[in-house]
């Protein structure tokens, strides 16, 4: 009667839907599915990147024969073994997000390489990355649960960035630095979605005993090292050396003191996660190359820490103070300035001049005395040869 709009329905079924779904391990999660028609959804989305998909290989190894997931309604109801779907829909999303947010990266390639994910894999228990996509196993008993919590899916998606950049191998220090990596951003996106929950742990929702497989922030936790060929320093896997790394980036973004295996006692001051999490994504996609070595990603991470924060910085400081804590490269010194005392600054004819170098951690030097000279040794000396005033 009066005209008033009160209420409209859209009957248009839209590809990218979005709903709140059921997780196995995050609790309810808004994600995005595509909706068929009103009875009909699937695990997919296009709205990221060139899209994601996630289908169900039914306990097999091949990938074509991959079938959708789908539900009758947007609760998405589904049984177990198909939820975990929804956890790796959730954590691609949550992944493809933080690494746009904070660094502009669009997919793993950086170019919108659209993602597949893929659970019920033949074998149980595993998680890992190649050319296919993201493939989670199957869950066959109760005691071994299907690791597609948040971190771990975050994990693989960071195995997918470095196959498009650094490209770090899997075997000796470069496959530990690719395991230390994915594990590092595996537990930033994990602290990014959830802000009061998350820790340093990763894998501790996919046992049955709540043991994890790992802890960044307490390696000897699970006999790995957290020195450099320190206590539990093992040349068979690369996951058990990453952790080397990993402690790196704990003491980094949370601080701590100690003394590690080689006797050297350290005090790290925090400088935060966003900021230790920049400094490693900028080596990893910057600096590092296949067969990089823990001293390369040192130094790495310390040219990422001058090109963010500035040389002597306190970032640039506090990671390299990490590294000699975990037992890679020197400590800190306090960064290089120049400075010289002149013991004879006045000459009653012509004579020589001996400046004491006072300069710390410099590695070249010039000299300008003022008359047209100039000198590039360390500890020059210098004869003036007519009088007057110079600087
Ligand atoms: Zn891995």
């Amino acid at each position: 009667m009066t005209g008033n709009y009160l209420f409209e329905e859209d009957r248009l079924q839209h590809i990218d839907h979005p709903v709140n779904a059921p997780s196995v391990y995050n609790g309810t999660v808004p994600i995005i599915c595509d909706s068929v028609n009103s009875t009909l959804f699937y695990l997919r989305e296009t709205g990221r990147g060139g899209g994601i998909e996630i289908r169900n290989m039914n306990s097999t190894v091949n990938y074509t024969n991959a079938t959708d997931i789908t539900s009758n309604s947007s609760s998405w109801n589904v049984v177990p073994a198909l939820q975990h779907g929804i956890d790796v829909l959730f954590g691609l999303e949550s992944s493809y997000d933080y690494f746009l947010q904070q660094f502009g990266r669009n997919s793993i390639d950086n170019a919108g390489l659209k993602l597949n994910g893929f659970i019920n894999y033949s074998s149980s228990g595993v998680s890992f990355f190649n050319t296919n996509g993201f493939v989670f196993g199957k869950q066959v008993d109760s005691t071994v649960l299907p690791a597609t919590s948040l971190e771990i899916v975050a994990h693989e998606y960071t195995h997918g960035i470095n196959l498009y950049t650094a490209n770090l191998g899997t075997i000796g220090e470069q496959g530990a630095l690719n395991e230390s990596f994915s594990d590092i951003f595996g537990v930033v996106i994990d602290h990014a979605i959830n802000p009061t929950t998350a820790n340093y742990l990763i894998g501790e929702k996919c046992t049955s005993n709540g043991k994890a497989f790992r802890d960044m922030a307490q390696p000897y936790q699970y006999l790995m090292p957290n020195t450099y060929l320190g206590t539990y320093w093992n040349t068979t896997t690369t996951t058990g050396r990453g952790s080397v790394q990993n402690y790196w980036f704990y003491l980094l973004a949370e601080g701590g003191s100690g003394i590690n295996d080689l006797g050297n006692s350290y005090h790290i001051k925090k400088i935060g996660m966003a900021d230790a999490a920049a400094i490693a994504y900028r080596a990893l996609t910057l600096y590092l190359t296949p067969t990089a070595t823990f001293n390369n990603a040192r130094t790495a991470t310390i040219q990422a820490a001058i090109d963010l924060f500035g040389t002597c910085s306190n970032q640039e400081e506090e990671v390299t103070k990490a590294w000699y804590a975990v037992g890679v490269g020197t400590n800190y010194t306090g960064g290089v300035f120049a400075a010289a005392l002149f013991p004879t600054t006045v000459l009653c004819s012509n004579g020589s001049i001996n400046p004491v170098n006072l300069s710390m951690n410099a590695t070249s030097y010039e000299w300008d005395f003022g008359d047209g000279n100039v000198s590039t040794v360390a500890n020059p000396s210098h004869t003036y040869s007519s009088t007057g005033n110079y600087t």
